[in-house]
């Protein structure tokens, strides 16, 4: 059996960050994607500066940048304007490409179609035949993570985000709308890219202490948003997948989890990909040096309990949900408010 200092499972942000910092270290690295082609994931694309800054991310990766955003209620739009560029939109695809050819391809070996299929105390078993050892193992593998399982950790914070993407983009702002009525504590948005749009939507599942939000309710409000928006959505599939906001720890003896896997999303803005970077990072360097202090993840649980504290802030006001949000449209109207609510969600 071959053994390897480290097997990643999954070829997210998080597995591809790791690889990279590992692999740059002399480490002898298995990174398995059960995918054929790394990169594609359901996902908006959508990065703040601190990512393209943590990243150092080239312009011609950048699909559109961003100096605004939209921020709608249900009575007021406000448009935030701020000093620089400081949205993003990426095609995934090209990320993970992007990340991949960074990685040191003689420490790191990188399998496609290689999905784990099962997991023991040192050693993994790749489309259920092959076996393979290994002296640590990081789960990078996304909110659905075969890892996590296999450790136990359970699942019961996560959201749910849906988006479609709509030919021939007539937007030009990046916009968030936000409509109790509608969407409940969560929001709409829409990402505009070159020749179409990405729409979507999100909410949280019976989650964060919150009683169980109706997603079939949510998704009718979206159909009227839509129309109401003038976006077809005829013909258009829909994609969807789950985003995990559960933390429960990252480092269980030998074995890891990171980004998604380890639930490090937030659960109010859905961003996840930051979280992943970092996280795949930090893993790394722990385990190259025992003493390393994670001091990413740490900003980054933090920054994901604030979140969580405002998510439940907006659900418990109930009636007043619309209320709150039309304060915030006309709040943010003062430009310090604006910055300091982009700063709180990004
Ligand atoms: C609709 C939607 C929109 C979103 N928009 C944004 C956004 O605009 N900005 C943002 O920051 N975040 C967004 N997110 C969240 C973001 O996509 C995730 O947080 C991020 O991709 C997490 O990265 P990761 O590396 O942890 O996992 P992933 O990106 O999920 O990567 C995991 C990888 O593991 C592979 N894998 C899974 N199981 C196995 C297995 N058993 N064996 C081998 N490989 C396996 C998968 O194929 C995948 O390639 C969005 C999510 C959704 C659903």
């Amino acid at each position: 059996m071959q053994i390897f200092d480290v097997i990643i499972a999954g070829a997210g942000p998080a597995g591809l960050r790791a690889a990279e910092i590992l692999g740059n270290a002399g480490k002898k690295v298995l990174l398995l994607e059960k995918n054929e082609r790394i990169g594609p994931k359901i996902c908006a694309g959508g990065l703040t500066r601190k990512s393209r800054e943590y990243l150092g991310l080239p312009d011609n990766l950048i699909e559109k940048s961003f100096s605004s955003i939209i921020f709608r209620s249900p009575h007021f739009k406000t448009k935030i304007r701020l000093e620089k560029d400081y949205f993003f939109l990426v095609d995934r695809e090209k990320l993970g490409q992007w990340q991949l050819a960074k990685i040191n391809r003689q420490n790191v070996t990188v399998r496609t179609k290689a999905r784990v299929t099962k997991i023991m105390e040192d050693s993994l078993i790749i489309n259920n035949g092959e076996k393979t050892g290994y002296k640590y193992l990081i789960g990078a593998d996304g909110s659905a993570s075969i890892v996590r399982r296999y450790l136990k950790v359970p699942t019961k914070i996560y959201g749910v985000a849906i988006q479609y993407l709509v030919p021939q983009n007539k937007f030009e702002d990046l916009e968030l709308h936000f409509d109790s009525v509608l969407f409940s504590c969560w929001y709409a948005w829409i990402f505009p890219r070159h020749d179409y749009v990405s729409v979507g939507y999100g909410h949280p599942s019976k989650s964060h202490n919150l009683k169980k939000i109706d997603p079939v309710k949510i998704r009718g409000g979206f159909s009227y948003w839509a129309r109401k928006n003038n976006i077809c959505l005829d013909n258009i599939a829909l994609q969807s997948f789950p985003i995990n906001c559960d933390f429960r720890g990252y480092k269980f003896k030998n074995i890891f989890l990171a980004g998604d896997a380890a639930g490090l999303a937030s659960g109010f803005t859905g961003e996840g990909i930051y979280q992943a970077l970092v996280s795949g990072e930090e893993i790394a360097r722990i385990i190259l040096e025992k003493n390393y202090q994670p001091r990413l993840i740490k900003e980054a649980l933090q920054e994901r309990d604030w979140h969580h504290l405002l998510l439940r802030i907006v659900y418990y006001s109930g009636p007043l949900r619309n209320f709150v949000f039309d304060l915030v449209a006309i709040g943010v109207r003062i430009r310090l408010l604006g910055r300091i609510l982009v700063r709180i969600l990004s």
